[in-house]
């Protein structure tokens, strides 16, 4: 955890570099506060978030006066923190319950790390003694079930795939069903990511849903987004927030941009919290998402 830290403030630490400068500047004009909230627009926090963010720092500095670089520096933690909502509830619900396992779908346009986030999340699960199983229903494309196929032999879970082109509701019910037999903890479902049509991606991801809930219940529904695609990201995550009921976000590649603040922007746009965090492509570069610990890796 001490090493994604760092990878962390490594990235984000020009967004809070250049907050801090900015806020320390002797007596702050109009411009700079234009400028400071430039600045977090740029970082992908949001308009409007952003224009809250200025409002409540200006109103502090206004009744404090000059401020020391300590207290900008509280002053711009609180103020994130709070953004971020240090108080969602982000745990993930990977235990069995009611004699199932839990299910887990995951969800997210191709590329955006899916399979390696299930990977990944799949190997601290076991990591912490679980017993997982992995669904292969991305059935689209060979090389996402090898791929996922490749993960389960490295963490330790099953596969359960199904021919190419098959299925994907076949592949997450029977996936769930030897999940059930064999007792495991989890069943975690890597879903396909074409976003052909509104519908086309509902009937589909409504399916395997449905499918999984003849059986038990699903548990948490992931949404990946890579942090570097920015509001293109958002916009193409509000499909799915639209077609299927999202519990938690993984946010993959913050590794890779210095814009943190989409974050705070995704939460708004899809009301529902970050429960992860992607800091590399190896097996451990996973973290869960922890409000004050991002903030404390921008700010350094
Ligand atoms: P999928 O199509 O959504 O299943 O995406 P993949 O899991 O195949 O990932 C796409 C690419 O993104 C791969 O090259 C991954 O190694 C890479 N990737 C995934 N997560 C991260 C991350 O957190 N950081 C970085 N730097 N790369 C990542």
């Amino acid at each position: 955890l001490q090493r994604l830290r760092a990878r962390l403030a490594r990235s984000q630490s020009t967004l809070g570099q250049g907050l801090l400068n900015l806020l320390s500047r002797d007596s702050l004009t109009d411009e700079d506060w234009d400028e400071i909230e430039d600045l977090l627009i740029s970082a992908d926090v949001g308009v409007a978030p952003s224009r809250m963010i200025v409002d409540e720092l200006r109103t502090k500095v206004k009744v404090t006066g000059q401020l020391s670089p300590d207290q900008v520096r509280t002053l711009l933690r609180e103020q994130l923190v709070a953004q971020i909502g240090p108080d969602l509830q982000r745990a993930l619900h990977v235990d069995p319950h009611g004699g199932h396992p839990a299910v887990v779908m995951v969800v997210g346009v191709n590329g955006t790390g899916k399979t390696t986030t299930t990977g990944k999340l799949s190997r601290v699960l076991v990591g912490d003694g679980k017993q997982v199983l992995l669904g292969a229903a991305d059935t689209f494309r060979a090389a996402a079930a090898e791929q996922l196929t490749t993960w389960g032999e490295r963490v330790g879970a099953r596969v359960v795939r199904g021919p190419e082109g098959s299925d994907p509701a076949s592949v997450a019910f029977e996936a769930v069903k030897q999940g059930i037999q064999d007792g495991v903890d989890t069943v975690i479902i890597d879903t396909a990511g074409r976003l052909h049509t509104k519908t086309g991606l509902m009937d589909e991801l409504g399916k395997v849903k449905r499918v999984i809930e003849k059986q038990a219940t699903v548990d948490e529904v992931l949404l990946v987004l890579d942090a570097t695609t920015g509001q293109n990201g958002l916009t193409q995550a509000r499909v799915f927030a639209e077609v299927v009921n999202i519990t938690g976000i993984a946010l993959t590649k913050l590794d890779g941009t210095a814009k943190g603040g989409i974050v705070i922007s995704v939460q708004r746009e899809l009301g529902v919290p970050v429960k992860l965090v992607g800091l590399g492509e190896g097996p451990d570069d996973l973290a869960p998402f922890d409000a004050e610990a991002f903030v404390d890796a921008i700010l350094g």
